[in-house]
This record gives structure tokens, sequence and C-alpha cells, in this order.
């Protein structure tokens, strides 16, 4: 079947004689528009059938209310260090990746003949929120046309992509459709077109269709739950209950985590040159404690509630490194802070993280979230945003071309900084990461206030009943415990302001204006509930105190606030595999090798080990996840260990107990992790 023309689509939907106009149909949509009397294209509401036969209410009836409902996409801004960070990214990778890189600038999605599966929707996927929360015009531009050159390309049947291309009787993996979908929904979202809601509500009719034929297998299956993102998204738009059907088959259809999570095989380690594995894939295991939220709002199922905890609690325990991730370098990989864990896995947990808050409103996972994005996202992206790696490490001493290394499955340059080293999945998944936690930012409250489920320097909009009100937050957290929010309301307005108060942030504060500080419960969301009148100073203090962690071996990880620490140390870099296309961008791949001593252990008194070290402020840089541009640092009292050297090109493993050196006692630097190229975060205890 060949592609429709926008026109002759338009045209189709109109007459009723598309997919789009079938899935119209009177009894789908719970007592809408005849078939075809509504036709969707620009400026027509798609949800008219909605609109006109459903109440806002029962819309969303079949689905239980989230806890917390994110703001549509734009009405969150970064301001401060993260609107810094933003920008950096928009120049960097995100901003250009479409303009030099094949899997993207010449993807079959676009009409190319390059790649065709995840990439191009995965960096639609990061890159859609990043034009609309920056408000860049020309970024907005790019990805809207690319945007445009899906749905040009629709088939009549809905289906687009890849899998209209897909060759007939072949079974079509349908893991790219629920990416694709995720990324429209957004765009949707921030520009209110309605022809790329007719888009995904089609294509998800023939998604329907498909996986009764051919039931989800591979990646689909591992990830179905990321297909019910989209189609609540249209569902709650639209109220057809066929959406709810589809979601239920996707379930039925996808694979039993909590099954595999009762199980002992997934607690063991991928053994070296081991077995790659759906069950211990990495990125599927980041995905997956958000099935927990979903599959909850189809049935509100008080075990699909208790899974996401358990779960985390199960790869915290046997893979869990210091930066709220596990190991996974890219199967399941155990403890040992140098066995690494895949980019894409750290941007789905945060993204997974931002699900579960809104649907849950349970703190904790608001602290996991700022605990991986401040950490474990920065470290793991080059400090101009140009180059990331695949696996980063907790103890990563040097970053280079090895053949020696000791991963589980992956591969020489798995650890570089690079263009698509190891494989080109990160390359075009990185770019959720800071977009999707800013627009997560803010959510609304059920009754018509606003919350602060994880902390950013951030300005956001929303209407208190029909009030609209702003809300700003002065920061320079998490480098900084003082936070100072805005609420402007543009008349006066009873809302509450809900603060999430960190599990580690015993005696939090809140003032209200110039009223005197109350204090806040650690792990709990705080109200304030009060008549705003015109702009109104809210005060709030979460104390940080130095926490030092005994993790793999007894080795020390030194914390403060969301920030976990590691060594600084001077870096050498150089630029490998030079003769790569398209020299004049500052893309590249670069190995980093140490420039100064990273072999060290910390001297600090077992029984009180935070009595050891001292935190100093410094100037947040223009780069504020870089080496130089670290907001914080630490100092504790450490010596050199001789005997700890490199392994098979990484920091070898150290046994447990203290370890003896006989070398002077010096002052040990420490900066956050997020701030690092090279670092040790894992450091053993020196004998005193
Ligand atoms: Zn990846």
């Amino acid at each position: 079947m060949k592609p429709l023309d926008r026109r002759e689509f338009l045209t189709r939907v109109a007459t009723g004689t598309s997919a789009l106009a079938a899935v119209r149909m009177p009894g789908m949509l719970g007592g809408g528009t005849p078939e075809g009397a509504a036709p969707p294209g620009r400026g027509a509401p798609l949800g008219a059938g909605a609109a006109s036969g459903v109440a806002p209410g029962d819309v969303r009836t079949g689905l239980a209310e989230p806890a917390f409902r994110p703001l549509p996409l734009g009405s969150v801004r970064a301001r401060g260090w993260l609107e810094r960070q933003l920008h950096i990214q928009a120049r960097g990778l995100t901003g250009h990746l479409d303009e030099f890189w094949p899997d993207v600038a010449q993807s079959q999605w676009f009409g190319g003949d390059a790649e065709g599966w995840e990439r191009a929707p995965y960096w639609l996927d990061g890159a859609i929120p990043l034009a609309w929360i920056l408000d860049d015009d020309a970024l907005k531009k790019k990805v809207g046309a690319r945007v445009e050159e899906i749905l040009s390309r629709q088939k009549a049947d809905g289906t687009y992509g890849p899998m209209a291309a897909a060759p007939a009787g072949k079974p079509y993996d349908v893991w790219a459709i629920f990416l694709v979908n995720k990324a429209l929904v957004q765009h949707h979202e921030a520009t209110g077109d309605e022809h790329t809601l007719c888009a995904v509500q089609a294509s998800l009719k023939s998604l329907q269709a498909s996986v009764a034929r051919t039931p989800l297998f591979n990646w689909g299956k591992y990830r179905w739950f990321e297909g019910l993102v989209p189609t609540y998204y249209v569902y709650e738009r639209t109220g057809e209950r066929w959406l709810l059907d589809l979601a239920r088959t996707l379930r039925a259809q996808g694979q039993d985590y909590p099954a595999v999570y009762a199980g002992r095989e997934i607690r063991e380690p991928t053994p070296r040159r081991g077995l790659w594995t759906w069950d211990k894939h990495g990125v599927n295991q980041a995905m997956a404690p958000k099935l927990g939220a979903l599959s909850w709002r189809l049935g509100q199922r008080p075990a699909d509630r208790a899974f996401p905890a358990h779960m985390l609690e199960i790869l915290d325990r046997w893979h869990g490194q210091a930066t709220g991730m596990f190991a996974a370098d890219e199967c399941l990989a155990g403890k040992d802070p140098v066995q690494g864990t895949e980019l894409c896995a750290v941007v789905e947990m945060m993204y997974s993280m931002e699900v579960l808050l809104s649907v849950f409103g349970d703190p904790a996972f608001g602290d996991r979230l700022e605990r991986v994005a401040f950490n474990a996202l920065p470290a793991t992206l080059k400090p101009d945003c140009w180059a990331h790696q695949y696996d980063q490490q907790v103890n990563q001493v040097q970053c280079t071309i090895n053949p020696d290394y000791m991963w589980s499955t992956n591969g020489a340059d798995a650890n570089i900084y690079g263009l698509a080293p190891e494989y080109g999945c990160c390359t075009s998944n990185l770019h959720q990461g800071w977009p999707k936690l800013t627009a997560h930012l803010w959510m609304k409250t059920p009754d018509e206030g606003i919350a602060a489920v994880a902390y950013a320097p951030s300005e956001a909009s929303f209407r208190s009943g029909d009030v609209p009100v702003t809300v700003r937050l002065d920061t320079d957290y998490p480098f900084r415990e003082t936070l100072s929010i805005t609420v402007t309301p543009e008349r006066a307005a009873t809302f509450p302001l809900v603060l999430r108060v960190p599990a580690w942030a015993e005696g939090a504060t809140v003032r209200v204006a110039n009223g005197a500080p109350a204090g806040m419960r650690p792990g709990t969301f705080h109200r304030v509930e009060r008549a705003w009148t015109g702009p109104t100073t809210v005060t709030v203090r979460l104390p940080m105190h130095a926490d030092v962690g005994r993790r793999y071996h007894g080795a020390f990880t030194v914390e403060r606030g969301p920030l976990v620490y590691g060594l600084r140390m001077e870096e050498e870099w150089k630029r490998v595999r030079a003769d790569a296309p398209h020299r004049e961008l500052p893309h590249g791949d670069f190995e980093v090798r140490p420039a100064s001593a990273w072999n060290y252990g910390l001297l600090l008194d077992p029984e009180h080990p935070e009595a050891g070290l001292s935190f100093e402020e410094r100037p947040v840089g223009d780069v504020p996840f870089s080496p130089e541009g670290s907001g914080m640092q630490a100092r504790a009292r450490g010596r050199r260990l001789p005997e700890w050297k490199l392994a098979h090109g990484w920091a070898a493993e150290v046994g447990p107990g203290p370890q003896s050196s006989d070398t002077p006692v010096e002052d040990v630097v420490l900066i956050p992790y997020g701030c690092t190229n090279l670092r040790v975060a894992e450091l053993p205890e020196a004998k005193g």
C-alpha cells in the first residue's frame, strides 16, 4: 500500500474512509459524533466526539486518578543552572544530531534509508520536550518538520514508519511504535496539533489489530508498559474504551516482571563474556518499575502498587550502585563499582521515577529521581554534551579503548566518551534526561494546588480553578540547601503548595513570607495551605548532612543531600578515531586518562566517619556539571594505597577490610559525582 499524502489522508478522514474515521465510530467514542462528522484536521478538535458526548470526568472513568498530574509540556521552564544545562544540551548533540548522524538524519522514519527502528523516535522523545521547554524556535521548527515527515507517511491503516514498510506476513516487533507514539503525544501536548493526536490514535488502532494477529514478542513484550503511556494519553482526551482494551491486551501479552523478581536468577550477576538475556537486560529493568503505576491505573490491584518498591529493593541489594542506579553492562552485573551502567538505563530510570511520582505520589521516588539525575546522568555526558559514554563506572579511573575489558556483555570502547561508543542506542536516547526532569519538577494536585516533587531552579504556570498562578523556584540546589519559592496568583486564591521533603533532610523547615519557620517531616509531602494574595515567598531549607555509607567490600561512599562525591582527578583527553566524518562539529570519540593519582583510601573513624569530612561551597559554574564548575567540594584525610593498581585497564578490585599503607597522610579533595569525568566514588578504608 503506498503512503498517503497529507491531503489524501485528511480527505479520507473527513469522508470517513480512513482508519482514523473507523476508530471514531460512535460506539467506540462512548457516545460521540457520527462517523466522519467532525473532520479532525488541523484546527478541528479530534476530541469533538469526546468533548460533546462525554463529560470530562467520564473521560477518565476506567483509569484511576494519579496522585499528581504533570503539567502540560511547556508549562514548566528551567531557570538558573538548569536553564544553562538545557542550553548546553541544545547546543550539543541534541540540537545537531539530525544534521549529521545518519541514523537520525536519514532515518527510514523520515523517508531515508538508514536505521528505521528506535533511533529517530528516541531522539524525538528528548528533542521535543527540550525544544518546547526552552521555547527555542529553531529547534521547534526542525523537530516539528521531522514530526511532519512521520505523519505524512502514515498509511490509511494507521501504520507508519518501519511498521508500514514491514514485509507482509513477517511478524513486526512493535517496540518502536510504543516509542514513537510516546514522543508524538508530547508534540501534541506542546502544540495542540490535532493531526498529531489523530495520527497516534490511528497508530494505536493499527497496533490493536497487530497484537491480535501476532502477540507481543522480544522488545515489545519486555517493554509492553511503554505502550500504555500514549494509550492513556489518547484515552484521557477521547474516552474511547477500546484504548483500555488495548492496554489490557498489552499487559496480558507482556512479560510478567513480578514473576521474574520472585525468582533467584535476577539476583545473579551476568557472567563475564556471558549471557545476554531479556530478563536481565539493564534498560528493561530501568523501564519496568513504571509498570506498577501504569498497570495500577487500570484496576487498582494492590500488587501493582507494591511492585516498584520491591523491584528497586532487589536491584539495590544485588546490583545497586552509589548513584541510585544498578550495574548493567548491559545485563545485570552485581555490585562491583567498576562494572558499569548503560546511559539508556539512566534516562529510563529517571522517566520511570517521574511516572511513579505522578501516579503514586510517594516522595521516595522523588529522592531516587534526584539521586540518578544529579549524579549518574551528568557524569556520563561530556560536559559540553557533544559526547557520552555507553557505560559509566562508579570507580572510573580511565576511559580507553580497552581490548582487555571485563564487561559482562559489552565491548572494548563501552566507557569512552564518544558519538556512539559500543552501540548507537544511547546516542539517540540520552536526550530525554534533562528535559523530562524539568517537565516533571512541578505537578498539579487533585485539589487545585501545586506540588514540587523534585527540585531544581524552575518556573511553572498553572491554573488553580480559574486563577492563573506562577510558582518560581530560585535555588542552586542540589549544590545548596536553601530554596526560595515565589507563589504569584493573578488574583487571590486558596490552594495548597505541596513540598517534597527528602528522607535525608533531617531538620527541614519551611517559612512562609515573614512567618516563623515550621518543621517538616523527612520522607513526606508537606502541605502549605493558605489564601495566596500577591507574590509570596516561601523559604524552604533542606539541611544536608554529611553521610558516609559502606558499599562493596566495605568501601566508603561520601554523600551529602542528593549528591554523591567522588575523588577529584586531573584528566588528559585525547581525540581518537579522528577520521570520523563531520570533523567540523565538536563531536568525536575521546579517551580520558588520569593525570593525577587515583589510588587513595580514606582515613575515617569507623564510628563517626562524617566527622572526618568538611564541605565548602564554590560558585556553581557556567557548566554546572564539570570539574571546574562544581558548586561544592569536600575534603577528607587519606593516603595512597600503592598496591591498588590497574587491572584489565580498570581500577582493580579491592578486598574487604582496611588497606595497609605507609604513605604520608594527605588531604583528599572530593567533588560531586555528576561533575566528574574520571573519579573514585567507592573509596577503600585506609589503615590509620
Ligand atoms: Zn543505550
